[in-house]
C-alpha cells in the first residue's frame, strides 16, 4: 500500500509521522521504503542523512534522469529504504509544470520498485502543488496529520475538497484517515479537537493517538526517529500502534 502523509498546514506533525510510521513498520518486519517529497529534507536528515552530500536525490528520478533504484539508499534500520530529497526538489516543480502528464510522473517512476515494499510511506511538504499531486495519484491512502493545538476545520474541509478534485479529475483512487497529533491531555484544547474530530469525521479517525512529546521534537537532532531514540516513550509506542493500524486498514476507494 502507498501511504502519503499530507496536509497543507505547516508543522502538523507529517514528517514526524512518515518516519516513524515507515520505522515502526519496518521494526513490525514489513519491507518499508519512505519517499521524501518535500524540498526541506526533513524526513532525509531526520534518518540521519547528510542532505549536501547526496549524489542522486527524488528530484533526479522527477526529472527523468535517474531510475528510482538508482537512487533508493538503506538506512541504518533493517528493512527501511529511503529516497531522500534536498532543496534540489524545489527546481522540480517548475520543470514538471511543463511535462507532459506532469501529476504521473512520480507514480510511473516508483511502479517499477513498490513491488519490493509491502508499505510505501510519502512524507508530502506543505502545500497543495505538483509534488502533492504526485503523491495523491500515486496513493492508495492519505494520512492526514492533524495538530491537536488548533481547529482543524479551517484547513480541512478545503484539503478534503482538492482530494475529492484529484480523484475525478486525474482519475486517482485513495482513501484518507486522520491521525491527531500533538495531543495533549491536560489541555481543554487538545480535548475539544479530538471531540469536534471524531464528530465530523466519524470512522475515518484512527485510532492511536500521538500525545506530544518533548523526547519525539528532539530526535530528529539525533539523526533517529523517536521510536528508536526513546523506545519506551508514549508517542513511540502509538507510532508502533499505528503501524500496526495502518497495516490492517483496506481503503474503500471513494466514488
Ligand atoms: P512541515 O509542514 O514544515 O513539513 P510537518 O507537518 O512535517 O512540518 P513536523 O516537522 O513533523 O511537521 O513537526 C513540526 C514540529 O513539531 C517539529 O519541530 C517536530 O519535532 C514537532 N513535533 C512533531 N510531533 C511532535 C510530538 N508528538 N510532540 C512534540 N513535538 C512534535
Ligand atoms: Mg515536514
Amino acid at each position: 500500500m502507498i501511504v502519503s502523509v499530507l496536509n497543507n498546514k505547516g508543522g502538523t506533525g507529517k514528517t514526524t509521522t512518515a518516519v516513524n510510521l515507515a520505522t515502526a513498520t519496518a521494526i513490525e518486519g514489513k519491507k518499508t521504503l519512505i519517499v521524501d517529497l518535500d524540498p526541506q529534507g526533513n524526513a532525509t536528515t531526520g534518518l540521519g542523512f547528510e542532505k549536501a552530500t547526496l549524489s542522486s536525490t527524488v528530484y533526479n528520478i522527477l526529472s527523468q534522469s535517474r531510475k528510482a533504484a538508482e537512487v533508493l539508499l538503506n538506512t541504518r534500520i533493517e528493512k527501511l529504504s529511503l529516497l531522500p530529497s534536498n532543496l534540489d526538489l524545489a527546481g522540480a516543480e517548475v520543470e514538471l509544470s511543463s511535462t507532459p502528464g506532469r501529476e504521473y510522473v512520480l507514480r510511473e517512476a516508483i511502479s517499477p520498485i513498490k513491488d519490493q515494499f509491502e508499505q510505501v510511506v510519502i512524507d508530502c511538504p506543505p502545500n497543495i502543488g505538483l509534488l502533492t499531486l504526485n503523491a495523491l495519484v500515486s496513493s492508495d491512502l492519505v494520512l492526514i496529520p492533524v495538530q491537536c493545538e488548533f481547529y482543524p476545520m479551517e484547513g480541512l474541509p478545503t484539503l478534503l475538497k482538492v482530494m475529492d478534485l484529484v480523484r475525478s479529475r486525474l482519475k486517482a483512487a485513495f482513501d484518507y484517515r486522520i491521525i491527531l497529533t500533538m495531543y495533549d491531555r491536560r489541555t481543554a484544547l487538545s480535548r475539544r479537537v479530538m471531540q469536534q474530530v471524531n464528530e465530523n469525521f466519524g470512522e475515518r479517525v484512527l485510532k492511536s493517538v500521538i500525545p506530544r512529546s518533548v523526547r519525539m521534537a528532539e530526535a530528529p537532532s539525533k539523526g533517529l526517529p523517536g521510536i528508536l531514540y526513546r523506545p519506551r516513550n508514549p508517542a513511540s509506542e502509538q507510532y508502533r500502534v499505528l503501524a500496526k493500524e495502518l497495516l490492517q486498514v483496506q481503503p474503500l476507494v471513494a466514488a
